[in-house]
């Protein structure tokens, strides 16, 4: 069995302040150093399931984080960033089983986490067919696209609600959540057992139940908190401006969508 993981880092238990998700402040060390021990308990939690292949992409900033020597020898990092569409989910393909996605967040302005967001800071909201979107949303559509069921998914309470009310098969584990610019984690300890917990749940039984269909097509809204950016990104090729902060874009696959904000600056 094939299992996927996709880590991000601002949906770690407790991590409360953009000094903590940055390579270049001293405090990042902490939750860097989180963050890696909660992929490798996902890895283990995987392996002990039945995975005897794991892939993770390192999905957050840099994609240099996960301090790869500390995790099992099953898995295997991807570092850096491609610029493949695909992003968060580099290289899945029909060959995998199940994706779980590790310290993912809510959505840009979602009040259940400092630090929410969606891709960049410059997007103050995308829609999608109307829905408000997170990162989750594109991702999940993605793996759709290959034929792969997102199993788990660990982050904040926002992203959780998110996510089963997306998709009530999907096991969500909350590891903290916030109000304002404060964040209430579990103990570090607690968080790695949830998602162990959470993963060895998500991989018993049919793990296709978890499957999702794609819609038809895609229209993708995105609100920027600069009228130059989205005046600039209008032009995008099949873009609109909806209105001075607004770029519209209808597409048929998630794959054009996952490109046309792969291009966004
Ligand atoms: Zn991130």
């Amino acid at each position: 069995m094939k299992v996927y993981i996709s880590a991000d880092i601002e949906g770690v238990a407790g991590i409360a302040h953009w000094d903590e998700a940055g390579k270049k402040q001293p405090e990042y060390q902490e939750f860097r150093t989180q963050m890696t021990a909660d992929v490798a308990a996902a890895c283990q939690a995987a392996a002990a399931a039945g995975a005897t292949e794991i892939l993770v992409k390192d999905a957050h900033g840099s994609g240099r984080n996960i301090i790869a020597d500390q995790l099992p020898e099953t898995a295997r990092v991807i570092r850096g960033w491609s610029g493949h569409p695909f992003g968060m989910l580099q290289d899945l393909d029909d060959q995998f089983d199940a994706v779980v996605l590790l310290g993912y967040h809510g959505a840009a302005t979602d009040p259940r986490n400092p630090l929410s967001h969606s891709f960049t800071g410059y997007f103050s909201e995308l829609r999608l067919n109307d829905l408000v979107c997170a990162e989750f949303h594109i991702v999940s559509y993605l793996a759709a696209s290959v034929g792969v069921p997102v199993i788990m998914v660990s982050g904040d309470q926002g992203i959780c609600a998110t996510a089963k009310h997306f998709n009530p098969a999907i096991t969500a584990v909350v590891t903290g959540g916030g109000a304002g610019a404060s964040n209430t984690g579990l103990h570090p300890a607690r968080a790695r057992q949830a998602i162990c917990d959470g993963i060895t749940a998500a991989m018993a039984g049919d793990i296709t139940r978890c499957q999702i269909t794609l819609p038809p097509e895609f229209e993708l809204a995105i609100r920027f908190n600069n009228h130059a950016k989205a005046y600039r990104n209008s032009f995008y090729p099949g873009a609109r401006l909806a209105d001075h902060e607004t770029v519209a874009f209808k597409a048929q696959t998630i794959f054009d969508i996952a490109r046309m904000l792969s291009f966004m600056a």
